[in-house]
């Protein structure tokens, strides 16, 4: 039977599943779509798990606005000896993500906590490490027809994209452990801006900025030297 769909909807969400650091994701319209670029974030954070791997204790990772749980899960399969925390706003989007880290093996080696950014986060991590929404206000008439069927929640970031990082950084010391990075990815344009936004927040060193695929600074490292 031919199942009518609405126009522009994304192929990935009539098949309901997506590709991401080689392993198999469940997606639906509660969920961005795992995009390539966010795996080089992936990549840098995994390099950044061994660096600062140690003998005493787990490295503790936190991922905010982890959505479909992709960089989570990616990180979790790559490095299974990390205590992973992923917090999500949306308990839609948090559904998604459990049912991936079922699919992927990995439940007991995630805890998914419903929370807008820090608020309902508890302890020290390692490394935070965030796709947060960063499309500015402006950009959303732009969009692909089909980014815009993806949820608004997971997009929006404010007036000028930025305001997730604003709050990342005005409250992720108190999250971090001494020398904790936090790896973020970024939208085009935006690392003059989120360099100043790292840089004027107490403590942030800003390390360095990765380009993805397609020669575009896409990740940033910043690291809380305190
Ligand atoms: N990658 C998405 C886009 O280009 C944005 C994702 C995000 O806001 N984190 O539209």
């Amino acid at each position: 039977m031919i199942k009518m769909v609405e126009p522009y909807t994304p192929l990935q969400y009539i098949m309901g599943k997506e590709k991401f650091f080689g392993f198999d994701f469940i997606v639906n319209e509660d969920v961005l779509i795992p995009r390539p670029e966010t795996e080089v974030l992936v990549e840098r954070a995994l390099g950044i798990i061994n660096a600062v791997r140690c003998t005493q204790r787990a490295v503790r990772i936190l991922d905010l606005c982890t959505g479909s749980g992709n960089i989570a899960i990616s990180l979790t399969k790559n490095a299974p000896d990390c205590r992973m925390f992923a917090s999500d706003i949306s308990e839609k989007a948090l559904e998604v993500a459990r049912l991936n880290a079922r699919l992927n093996g990995v439940s007991d080696n995630i805890s998914f906590i419903k929370s807008d950014l820090f608020e309902n986060v508890g302890g020290e991590f390692d490394i935070i490490v965030s796709n947060p929404p960063y499309v500015a206000r402006y950009e959303f008439e732009t969009l692909q027809k089909e980014v815009l069927k993806e949820p608004l929640l997971a997009l929006d970031g404010g007036a000028d994209g930025l305001n997730f990082y604003r709050r990342i950084f005005n409250t992720a010391c108190g999250y971090l452990a001494h020398n904790g990075y936090c790896v973020m990815e970024i939208g085009f344009g935006q690392l003059p801006a989120i360099k100043n936004i790292i840089e004027s927040a107490k403590g942030f060193k800003f390390i360095d900025a990765i380009v993805d695929q397609y020669g575009i600074n896409r990740v940033i490292v910043a690291q809380w030297i305190n």
